[in-house]
C-alpha cells in the first residue's frame, strides 16, 4: 500500500528534500508553504513527472488553525488520511530578547511550535483509526542547548522536544511513532544571513568540516519514518559533530 506524507514547508531548502525523497520512494505527497507558490508547484510537477507520483500542494500558514483544518480535509478528501506527518516548516529569528517584540514572539511561537501541535492533533483521528502512523518534527540543536540571540527559536525546538517525548509515550500504545531530527547547520536559505566568511568560520567550528546539505536530513527523514515501530519519542541529533 502507497503511503500519504505531508510535508509542511516543502518549497525550498529541507522540506524540499525531504519531499523528493518520499516521492523516490512511491509515496503520495501533500506539500505546503506560506508564500512561495511558484516554487511549490514547479516542485509538483517536477515530482508528477520524474516520480510518477500524485501531489496534492497548499498554499497557507501553518500558525492558523483555520487553514490547518481545511488543509487535512482536502488531504483527507484526495488520501483518505495522513501516514506520515513531517513537521517541517519553520522560521527564524536573530536577536536580543530584549530588543523581541510581543508580536515577533507570538509569531514564532505560532509557525514553528503551534502548528506542530495543529497538525499531529488534525493527523491523529485516522492515525488511531488505523493503528499506525508517523510523526517526525525538524527540531535544531538550538532546541537541545540553546543559542545566544535565538532564545525564542530556541524555546520552540526545545518545546518540539519535550512535545515529542511527550507525545511518543501517549501514542505508543496505538502503534504511532513520534521522533525528532535535531539539525545542526543545514545549506538552506535560512542561513542566508551569513556573509562568506562567516560559512568558512562556522564550517571551521564543525568537525565534519562543513554544513550538512538538505537530501541528509532528507534521507534520515525517510529512515526513521519507514520500517522501524520500536523507535519512538527520540531527539536524534544531526550535526556533523557539531555540539
Ligand atoms: P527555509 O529554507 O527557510 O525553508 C522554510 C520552509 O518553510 C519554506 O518552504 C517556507 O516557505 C516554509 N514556511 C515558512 N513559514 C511558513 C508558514 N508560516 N506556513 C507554512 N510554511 C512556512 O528553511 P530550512 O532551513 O529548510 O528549515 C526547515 C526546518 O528545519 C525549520 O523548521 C528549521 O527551523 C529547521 N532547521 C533548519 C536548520 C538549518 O540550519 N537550515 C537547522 C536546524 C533546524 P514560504 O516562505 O513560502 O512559506
Amino acid at each position: 500500500m502507497y503511503k500519504t506524507v505531508l510535508i509542511t514547508g516543502a518549497s525550498r531548502g529541507i522540506g524540499r528534500a525531504i519531499a523528493c525523497a518520499f516521492a523516490r520512494e512511491g509515496c503520495r505527497l501533500v506539500i505546503n508553504c506560506s508564500h512561495s507558490e511558484k516554487e511549490l508547484l514547479a516542485l509538483a510537477d517536477e515530482l508528477r513527472e520524474t516520480c510518477h507520483v500524485d501531489v496534492l500542494t497548499s498554499i497557507g500558514d501553518v500558525s492558523d488553525y483555520t487553514y490547518m483544518e481545511q488543509l487535512f480535509s482536502q488531504s483527507e478528501a484526495r488520501f483518505g488520511g495522513i501516514d506520515i506527518l513531517v513537521n517541517n516548516a519553520g522560521i527564524s529569528h536573530i536577536g536580543l530578547l530584549e530588543d523581541m517584540t510581543i508580536d515577533e514572539w507570538n509569531r514564532i511561537i505560532g509557525v514553528n511550535l503551534t502548528s506542530v501541535f495543529s497538525a499531529s492533533k488534525l493527523a491523529l483521528p485516522h492515525m488511531i483509526h488505523q493503528k499506525s502512523g508517523k510523526i517526525l518534527n525538524i527540531s535544531s540543536i538550538w532546541g537541545n542547548v540553546g543559542a545566544s540571540c535565538e532564545v525564542a527559536y530556541s524555546a520552540c525546538k526545545g518545546g518540539i522536544n519535550s512535545f515529542t517525548r511527550a507525545l511518543a509515550k501517549e501514542l505508543a500504545p496505538s502503534n504511532i511513532q513520534v521522533n525528532a531530527i535535531a539539525c545542526g547547520v543545514i545549506d538552506t536559505e535560512m542561513n542566508s544571513c551569513f556573509s562568506e566568511e562567516e560559512r568558512a568560520q562556522l564550517a571551521e567550528e564543525i568537525p565534519a568540516g562543513r554544513f550538512g546539505a538538505p537530501e541528509e536530513v532528507a534521507s534520515l527523514a525517510v529512515q526513521i519514518t519507514t520500517g522501524n515501530d520500536y523507535l519512538t519519542g527520540q531527539i536524534i541529533t544531526l550535526d556533523g559533530g557539531y555540539l
